[in-house]
């Protein structure tokens, strides 16, 4: 015996206490579903106490309430992080997640950041594919839903002290999740650039999954809504170096100043979040290599030069919840720039799109998809 603290749990301490048949719900038609408003009848559970050693065995058990002291961190300091993943039901039924150790790279570097304690990914991962095996009727039957997965973890000691957590909880929870885009077909969105707002600043958190970096978007989402806009454009210094939009990664597909195509992203230079849909496009594209491929900074003042000079291709934003996302417009400096991202006929966005749902929905084979 030693008094090390455990610096993960492990798959094999494991523990399943299944609901009983009067606590399961009535799973929601898919198309009625709202996100992340129906969550499945179980959950992971994992609580880390340094007095206790360090982590503790994990434990799958019916969907239940949290109860905090008062004082818990979380409450206060906004001790807490975050994943986003989702389960498929692919055409030949198997149930896939895609590159979920990329989700755990990121959150241990979130929780390295928040003073919480790490944990080894391939454990939870394991412990996470027991759970949806056990919740797989709750993955939708259909190529346009999927499972949201939100791996949470959260500093729970009973101390109003700025400090390093003794105590945490991290805990997955699930819920079904219809087409991103109502309706017909998908709309291209527009956007809000507003240099009086920003998301992130170098030597800040911007590239950590923290709660605390959603709560202050909410308000100039808002003001974008009250515009009749749709998202965000993410702007950051006096140079209008446009960064993300909503919660999502951008890419900007153009001609560039040699008349060649070119693909380009903001840098993972601790501004933006190292999205998994963004790293999935960027190994793609430079797979095809059909294009010039660039991670660097893109200022408003490049996107209205190459608009002027009709070299704009395509704006999208990318991630998790609806893989790429075209845009149609920004509203910045009170005018409209408009986007020609849908006016293409074979447009970059598409592919992208396409390649990644049938890798996830197992239309073809690929090691980013991982059967549970
Ligand atoms: N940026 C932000 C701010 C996000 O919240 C997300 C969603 N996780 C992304 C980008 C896209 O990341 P991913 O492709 O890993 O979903």
């Amino acid at each position: 015996f030693s008094n090390e603290v455990q610096n993960t749990f492990k798959f094999a301490d494991l523990s399943v206490h299944l609901a009983s048949p009067e606590q399961l719900q009535q799973k929601p038609e898919v198309t009625a579903l709202q996100f992340g408003k129906h969550f499945t009848d179980h959950m992971l559970k994992i609580l880390y106490h340094e007095s206790l050693g360090g982590w503790q065995r994990p434990e799958i058990l019916p969907f239940e309430n949290i109860v905090l002291h008062p004082a818990a961190k979380v409450l206060h300091y906004a001790t807490e992080l975050f994943e986003g993943m989702k389960a498929y039901r692919g055409v030949d039924g198997k149930i896939r997640i895609f590159r979920p150790e990329k989700n755990m790279e990121r959150m241990n570097q979130s929780a390295l950041r928040a003073g919480l304690p790490t944990f080894d990914g391939e454990n939870f991962i394991k412990c996470l594919c027991q759970l949806l095996s056990i919740e797989q009727e709750w993955v939708p039957h259909s190529e346009s839903s999927s499972l949201y997965i939100r791996p949470t973890l959260i500093g729970i000691d009973p101390s109003l002290g700025v400090a390093q957590c003794a105590s945490a909880l991290l805990y997955t929870i699930l819920c079904p999740v219809g087409s991103y885009f109502s309706g017909t077909g998908e709309a291209a969105v527009s956007l809000l650039a507003d240099p009086r707002f920003t998301r992130s600043w170098p030597g800040g958190c911007g590239d950590k999954k923290m709660g605390s970096n959603y709560a202050p978007t909410i308000h100039v989402q808002q003001e974008a809504l009250g515009q009749g806009l749709q998202q965000v454009l993410w702007l950051y210094s006096d140079d209008h170096l446009i960064t993300e939009v909503g919660t999502m990664n951008i890419f900007m597909f153009c001609i560039n100043d040699s008349g060649e195509r070119e693909l380009i992203t903001p840098p993972l230079d601790g501004l933006i979040l190292p999205g998994i849909t963004r790293a999935s496009i960027l190994e793609l594209s430079r797979e095809w290599n059909e294009f010039r491929v660039s991670e660097r900074s893109i200022p408003m003042s490049e996107v209205v030069h190459l608009l002027s000079e009709n070299r704009l291709l395509e704006l999208f934003g990318a991630g998790t919840a609806c893989v790429v996302s075209p845009v149609a417009s920004i509203s910045y400096r009170g005018e409209t720039l408009h986007i020609p991202t849908e006016r293409h006929k074979y447009p970059i966005y598409a592919k992208f799109r396409q390649t990644l749902t049938d890798i996830q929905y197992g239309r073809v084979s690929h090691p980013w998809a991982v059967p549970i």
